[in-house]
């Protein structure tokens, strides 16, 4: 075997030399030609000799590319059967059709897709068939009663027993205590003030105290804190000290994000911004890769964390803020210790080993054991004069010769306790609380008195136990030393929604400050387009290396902003009413530093040749969003055009990967402008309507009109239409003016332009009234303006009955609504609106709204903007609702939702997502009461039956529940006038007037379908669904030209792929990786999504505008990148494994996968 093995060796060797021979032979010329990017400049007749001197270089690089794909793929069967791509056969590389980029839009065929292997699905993880796990946490929910029996000193537990022979010399009871201080980057205080008052000091004590004691362990999560101590105040010597520390392992890095992150708000692609962003500066100043996760306060816990935490190469993890009847449930099967996998998982490829903490708090009494009481007693920061003291009454004692004997058998029964709900004899004990360890007598105390104790108990034999102070890796190995992967069981779903005791159920803050969680999404799109539009100028040497850098940073600090929101008291809205304002400072100057990188790389990619005098302050583009305020909805620019400059460009930019169809829509000053051009100078239709405005009563803007017209941009591409004054006196044939009706407007008068056709009828609107927009699809709304039905393109009404309701609260002693808990004192009640709401509708060939004035007196004032776009690419019947609120100043309590009721038979079931990056199938409980049955919005929700599916996408994180069949609930604000004892001390009153924006889709069944079976735990958006939510999360960034340049339309279009189901989570520059000889490479990171989409639903003719992929995409299709720099990795690029066969990234559905673009940059 061993020979045959070897001669097989042998002649593929000399197969590969020969190749290479001939190929060394046969092209010696051939050189690699830099890539540039694919400019057009119109008009220019040097352009088609340019363009086949490019297809010629293209042509040599495809056969280049297929020769040297042949020798790797040789290469990989011999020296690499372990390569990660394994569920692709390796694809023989076929010599492929030379490539002709497409460099404009020219009409909307897909583009060609290269020739490739069809890969083999049947090694993918998915499944949709059987999902089978040990416990599944759907149905925990639906056997359990979630009963509230007393259960004595662990009031949410049981007596726990146990015998004392459980434990021998040779099967010891191992216990690791764990020091680690909890701290939040903003909450009480901002975070600088945490550090400057707290964080700084607990840095200079722990390099100081570990080193005094040998067994002295810490454990350190939030590098938001350590970056700024090691950039600002640690010493070379402390520096060093703490290198030392973390070599040596007694100081461990867990998780290693910036911060610990919420998990019910946070978009997943904000997770990953924040979770690199710590291990960015772990891999560039300590060279550190964290192997275990640690989550003690995100208020419930995602089933997409840990398919990230896998993703980014951890070994373990825990959680710690679960249901107390959940904890229970699982307590009593020894269930605490489990194999994370995702819901979708069929193989077990996607499993996280998880250990959930298992008592009411990550504080010192519920954590040596059940009883706090006792714990408490353990807790040496609580030692008399130090300010904290016990509420159970007994305080601790210091540990001196005469009491060290009972104190330790004290706390030996608590640990001996705890170990009754794990499979294992490890014992974990993190020793800690909120920024603690911040004074150097708290080190003397806390480590001083369990030395002793250690000391004591493993010198008594009889007690067969073994105590040491550890870091959270120390037990995770001893678990697994003891313990084989198999023992545990598995467990698929999320623990949402939490409740700490009683009723106690954290949905609120599911919707707490709504505001700042839209433009938590807002930065979001801005920082990601601003990282892909960045990378894009730097891969394709656009941008000069200074330059690159200077745009490097405003995206780091749009990053850091982003990744600090993402802590679990920042986009939960659980913060004190100025550390809010901090944070929206924060991300406010984030936005514009986004907003400033995207105008100066696109402009420099539009650009060539490049430009050499590039400066960070160049303004070139104004980007159309304007933050005036960081607590402001923001504003549009309004084109005015007169005599001495007529026209203007409108730059757009499509940072999604795959080419898109919209209505766009802009602000001119005068319904004479008008005349739009596409990319290539053709006139095409458009579309002036009035700019409806107002606060609480409606109004038509003086001197502004809204113009909407198609556009079409490539993925990853900019193009540029154009918008011309339009002489005043000649018709102009591709413009439409929008038909106006206006109802119950009292007291205004219309001061409209004639051109538009206006219809005020003086009776008040007593009957329902349509909305449509060309042949878009229809809706219908009844008086108040609220949606009563649509109306699909064939003519099928759907009734979803629209409304708003209001919650107040309960208002008894530790019994009320505050930022973090939802305890109403009922069920909803309707919001009681005006009788007449002044109404306003505007239709035109290819956008239609209906504004409704909603003024509840003593509620709210609700603006609402029903609208429908023609847009042929999408082919649901999709209705896009804005609702811009303030909840009445003048009210203590009230939540606002809005509501829709259906016909559709979904029984108790719904769907939600799970941050955005899967969806996961919830179900109505009536055992439950009204705040559990509500879950966390990330993205999007649906309900569905046999014949229709009814999706709700957003882009703000919002509080989402199915309380009646047929129905789906929406909360929109809050103002709460209590505060809800989880230490905020006060309530929700800072509201600030909020615009979300909603997509309300529709979708027909396919008959017959094959569906999934009734009992899987998971779901999926259609493609169309998708799209628009891709769309509505990444919007087009709308760019105006500041000057009026004369020279011709240029478009950057290079990326050739265009599959809908994709998702370019993010492209990044300057990524630091470290190499195994601690070398540090500088390179761009990407990281890929495939998502499985619904075929059951939705029209299937929308993938002829948005067609699928294969699941395979070619980098050098995508972006400018030398193939053989590719490497697989990690998430957060801290692995970086093998290179990536013919820069091909597969995927198979639900997966994510990155890759490292290995490309030091040189000065120059
Ligand atoms: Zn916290």
């Amino acid at each position: 075997m061993r020979i045959r093995r070897l001669s097989a060796f042998f002649w593929a060797t000399c197969i590969i030399a020969f190749i290479f021979i001939l190929y060394v032979v046969t092209d010696l010329t051939f050189k690699l030609p830099s890539i540039k990017p694919a400019m057009v400049e119109f008009d220019d007749s040097k352009w088609s000799s340019f363009e086949s001197k490019l297809r010629h270089i293209e042509n040599e690089l495809s056969e280049h590319h297929a020769v040297v794909g042949e020798i790797k793929t040789a290469m990989d069967q011999i020296v690499d059967q372990s390569s990660d791509n394994h569920y692709v056969k390796k694809p023989r590389i076929m010599k492929k059709q030379s490539k002709l980029r497409e460099f404009k839009v020219v009409g909307d065929e897909p583009p060609r897709m290269p020739f490739k292997t069809k890969m083999n699905m049947s090694y993918c993880p998915i499944n949709q068939q059987t999902s089978k796990t040990d416990i599944q946490m759907l149905s925990i929910y639906e056997r359990i009663t979630f009963d509230d029996k007393d259960g004595g000193v662990w009031k949410q537990g049981w007596e726990i027993e146990y015998k004392e022979n459980q434990w021998s010399s040779k099967n010891k009871l191992k216990v690791f205590i764990v020091p680690h201080s909890h701290n939040d980057p903003g909450w009480l205080k901002t975070f600088e003030n945490y550090y400057k008052t707290q964080t700084k000091a607990i840095f200079t004590n722990m390099v100081e105290k570990l080193m005094e004691g040998i067994g002295r362990k810490f454990i350190w999560a939030e590098i938001s804190f350590l970056s700024l101590w090691w950039n600002s105040d640690a010493t070379e010597k402390e520096k060093a000290a703490f290198i030392n520390l973390l070599k040596a392992g007694k100081i461990e890095i867990v998780t290693g994000g910036w911060v610990m992150n919420d998990e019910a708000n946070s978009h997943w692609l904000a997770i990953i911004q924040q979770l690199t962003t710590g291990h960015q500066w772990l891999t560039e100043n300590l060279g550190y890769t964290p192997r275990n996760s640690w989550a003690i306060d995100p208020f419930g816990h995602s089933s997409s964390q840990p398919y990230i935490l896998k993703l980014a190469g951890y070994e373990n993890s825990l959680i710690q803020r679960v249901h107390y009847r959940i904890k229970k449930e699982l307590a009593l099967n020894r269930h605490l210790e489990f194999k994370w996998r995702q819901l979708w998982d069929g193989v077990g490829k996607t499993d996280m080993f998880t250990h959930m903490m298992p008592f009411y708090s990550y504080d010192v009494p519920h954590s040596c054991g059940p009883d706090p009481k006792i714990c408490c007693q353990f807790d040496f920061k609580r030692l008399p004069g130090n300010g904290v003291t016990c509420p159970w009454k007994i305080g601790p004692k210091k540990i001196i010769q005469k009491n060290v004997g009972e104190r330790a058998s004290l706390i030996l029964d608590q640990w001996r306790k705890k170990a009754q709900l794990y499979r294992s004899n490890v014992v974990l004990f993190p020793l800690g609380d909120d920024f603690r360890y911040d004074r150097a007598n708290e080190w003397d105390h806390q480590y001083q008195n369990y030395e002793m104790l250690i000391d004591y108990i493993n010198n008594n034999d009889a007690w067969n136990t073994e105590v040491q102070i550890g870091t959270l890796n120390d037990y995770f190995k001893a678990v697994h030393e003891e313990m084989k992967l198999s023992d545990f069981p598995v467990l698929s779903g999320d623990f949402f929604t939490y409740a700490d005791r009683n009723q106690h159920y954290w949905s609120g803050y599911f919707t707490s400050r709504p505001f700042y969680k839209n433009m938590d999404r807002v930065l979001l799109a801005y920082l990601r387009a601003a990282e892909v539009i960045t990378s894009q100028a730097i891969s394709s040497n656009s941008v000069t290396y200074i330059l690159s850098l200077q745009l490097r940073d405003r995206v780091e600090q749009a990053r850091r902003a982003l990744a600090l929101f993402q802590h679990h008291d920042g986009v939960t809205g659980t913060s004190r009413d100025d550390v809010v304002v901090d944070y929206a400072k924060k991300m406010h100057q984030a936005i514009k530093n986004s907003q400033s990188v995207i105008q100066q790389a696109a402009y420099y990619l539009l650009k060539q040749p490049v430009v050499q005098d590039q400066t960070q302050e160049d303004i070139y583009f104004e980007v159309d969003d304007i933050w005036r305020k960081h607590d402001e909805i923001p504003a549009r620019i309004t084109i005015a055009l007169d005599e001495v400059s007529p026209s203007r460009r409108i730059v757009l930019y499509n940072a999604l990967a795959f080419k898109r169809h919209d209505i766009l829509t802009v602000f001119v000053s005068s319904p004479h402008v008008g005349e739009v051009f596409d990319p290539e100078g053709n006139p095409i239709m458009a579309q002036i309507s009035p700019v409806v405005s107002g606060e609480s009563r409606l109004g038509f803007a003086a001197n502004k009109f809204q113009l909407s017209f198609p556009v079409t941009v490539d993925s990853l591409a900019i193009t540029v239409y154009s918008v011309s004054l339009r002489d005043s006196m000649s018709l102009n044939k591709y413009t439409s003016f929008a038909r106006v009706r206006v109802y119950n407007a009292d007291y205004w008068n219309i001061d409209l332009p004639k051109m538009f056709p206006i219809e005020q009828p003086t009776a008040r609107l007593s009957e329902d009234v349509t909305v449509q927009a060309g042949n878009s699809t229809r809706i219908l709304c009844n008086k108040h303006g609220l949606i009563k039905a649509i109306v699909s393109t064939d003519g099928r009404t759907t009734p979803v009955h629209m409304d708003f309701v209001q919650y107040g609260t309960q208002k008894m002693i530790d019994n009320n609504s505050g930022a973090y808990l939802f305890i109403p004192d009922g069920p909803a009640q309707q919001f009681n609106l005006d009788a007449y709401p002044e109404l306003v509708i505007t239709e035109g060939p290819f956008k239609a709204t209906l504004y409704s004035a909603l003024v509840g007196p003593r509620a709210a004032e609700v603006i609402l903007a029903v609208s429908v776009y023609n847009n042929p690419s999408l082919l649901q019947s999709e209705v896009e609702i804005s609702n811009t609120l303030m909840i009445d100043p003048k009210v203590d309590d009230l939540e606002l939702a809005m509501r829709f009721s259906t016909g559709i038979k979904n029984g108790d079931v719904f769907y939600t997502d799970v941050n955005g990056m899967q969806i996961i199938k919830r179900r109505y409980f009536e055992k439950l009461p009204i705040q559990a049955n509500f879950y966390p919005l990330g993205a999007s929700a649906f309900i569905e039956d046999e014949s229709t599916r009814l999706t709700v996408l957003t882009l703000t994180p919002l509080g989402v529940a199915a309380l009646q069949p047929g129905q789906m609930e929406i909360m929109q604000d809050r103002r709460l006038s209590r505060d809800d004892n989880r230490g905020m001390s006060q309530g929700v009153l800072d509201n600030v007037r909020t615009r979300h924006t909603f997509k309300l889709i529709v979708e027909r069944a396919h008959s017959p379908c094959s569906a999934k079976p009734f009992e899987h735990p998971s779901g999926y958006l259609t493609l169309g669904a998708h799209v628009t939510q891709q769309m509505l999360l990444q919007p087009l960034i709308t760019m105006h030209y500041t000057a009026n340049e004369n020279t011709p339309r240029p478009t950057y279009s290079r990326s050739i792929v265009n599959a809908a189901d994709i998702v370019l989570a993010s492209y990044r520059s300057h990524v630091a990786v470290k190499n195994k000889d601690s070398s540090t490479y500088q390179g761009m990171g990407m990281t890929l999504q495939r998502v499985h989409l619904d075929t059951c639903y939705g029209n299937a003719a929308i993938s002829t505008w948005y067609p699928k992929g294969d699941g395979q995409v070619q980098l050098t299709d995508l972006v400018d990148v030398q193939p053989e720099r590719v490497f697989d990795s990690s998430l957060t690029f801290l692995h970086i494994r093998n290179p990536v066969s013919d820069a091909t990234i597969v995927l198979c559905p639900m997966e994510v996968r990155s890759v490292f673009i290995n490309q030091t940059l040189k000065h120059g």
